[in-house]
């Protein structure tokens, strides 16, 4: 065991063969099944495309949880922003929300409707939209703390009278809680998601280790990054006992970015609500305070009910299950049938971070 993680080259297949062994050896000594659950879709990306359950001990297992930004929004959410859109209000968002089914219909079919839905790659081009318009323009903002940061940022920089925001932002770290708590989930440690970590900084996640006495360990998205914060996870679970570690320091610090925070903490507050098919979360839903309402486009515009019926087969979705850890997209009897990228049943299956359409494009765990 001697890789660092200052030391790490990131797709270097050697070290990665000799974390793999590493592992073995330490699962040897756990003598009993692990289950390491990570919270990011980008995690889960990079273990399915480079086939990295393929390398893992058969007692080690990685299950994905609420990671994904896109599959936690929840339906009322998409609701209102649908219902914007068809009240005549330039609705603009991430490119991942186009086509996240609502309760009866998505952004996507808002606009083929005739609604004027446009994809943005940033808070600041919603922003410019609104400019150049002169429009009505509501941003539905969707995400964790690294794109809550940015919208933040621009509403500090006074934005045109024109512009609004639907806040459907969420805080990872009281769904961290809520997963520990399930009564169904039988969680190890955490493998924490780095990017969030660049903002929060790791030092966010000392309460909760403190809490629940089970390790916590920020890791970066290269094969050999996860190879090793897992094994710092299983030298944890070896000495029984909870722990934080930095296993992506070349980009997290203690403290992460303290003037991106300051933005997310001057402009938002938070409060409960629910994520789509988890839970109501306390305190995990970003909303803008009160010092930045006049931008809220939940206080400027009344929100119509969609009207419609709701597709049957989204009954039938287990999104929330799988984003909970508890199910995986092959238990879903819709998966690859009824429900495929090109025509997605649940949120899911939409998002590139989403578990179902990660398992759709590579396999929840290749055979190499
Ligand atoms: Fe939902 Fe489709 Fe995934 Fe099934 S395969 S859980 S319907 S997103």
């Amino acid at each position: 065991m001697t890789t660092d993680a200052a030391d790490l080259k990131f797709r270097d297949p050697e070290t990665a063969r000799e974390l793999a062994d590493d592992l073995a050896d330490l699962m040897a000594e756990v003598d009993q099944p692990v289950e390491i659950m990570h919270v990011c879709g980008s995690h889960e990306q990079v273990i399915a495309e480079f086939g990295l359950r393929s390398m893992l001990p058969d007692d080690l297992s990685i299950t994905m949880g609420p990671g994904c930004p896109v599959c936690v929004t929840n339906m009322p959410e998409v609701d209102e922003a649908v219902a914007l859109a068809e009240a005549g209000k330039t609705v603009a968002t991430y490119g991942d929300m186009f086509r996240v089914p609502g309760t009866v219909r998505s952004l996507a079919d808002a606009k083929a409707a005739g609604a004027d839905v446009e994809v943005v790659y940033s808070a600041s081009e919603a922003v410019e939209l609104a400019e150049e318009t002169g429009e009505d323009v509501v941003f539905f903002a969707t995400g964790f703390e690294t794109t809550a940061a940015p919208t933040a940022a621009v509403l500090q920089a006074d934005p045109p009278e024109n512009f609004y925001v639907l806040s459907a932002h969420k805080y990872v770290p009281p769904a961290m809680e809520v997963v520990a708590e399930m009564p169904d989930t039988d969680v190890d440690g955490f493998l924490a998601a780095g990017h969030a970590a660049t903002i929060t900084g790791y030092g966010l996640f000392e309460e909760f280790v403190a809490e629940y006495d089970l390790p916590v360990v920020v890791g970066g998205f290269e094969p050999v990054d996860v190879l090793y914060g897992l094994r710092r996870l299983l030298e944890f679970v070896v000495e029984g006992e909870g722990g934080l570690d930095n296993a992506y320091p070349r980009c997290v610090s203690r403290e992460g970015n303290e003037t991106a925070m300051a933005a997310i903490r001057e402009v938002f507050e938070r409060t409960s609500g629910e994520w789509r098919g988890i839970a109501d979360i306390p305190d995990a839903n970003f909303v803008l305070c009160d010092e930045y309402a006049e931008y809220s486009a939940r206080r400027a515009f009344d929100v119509e009910a969609v009207e419609g019926e709701a597709d049957p087969l989204t009954q039938e979705c287990i999104c929330g299950d799988i984003m909970a850890g508890t199910a995986s997209p092959d238990e879903c009897d819709l998966f690859g049938e009824e429900c495929t990228p090109s025509n997605p049943v649940g949120a899911c299956m939409v998002s590139d971070e989403g578990t179902c359409k990660i398992h759709y494009e590579y396999g929840g765990q290749p055979d190499l």
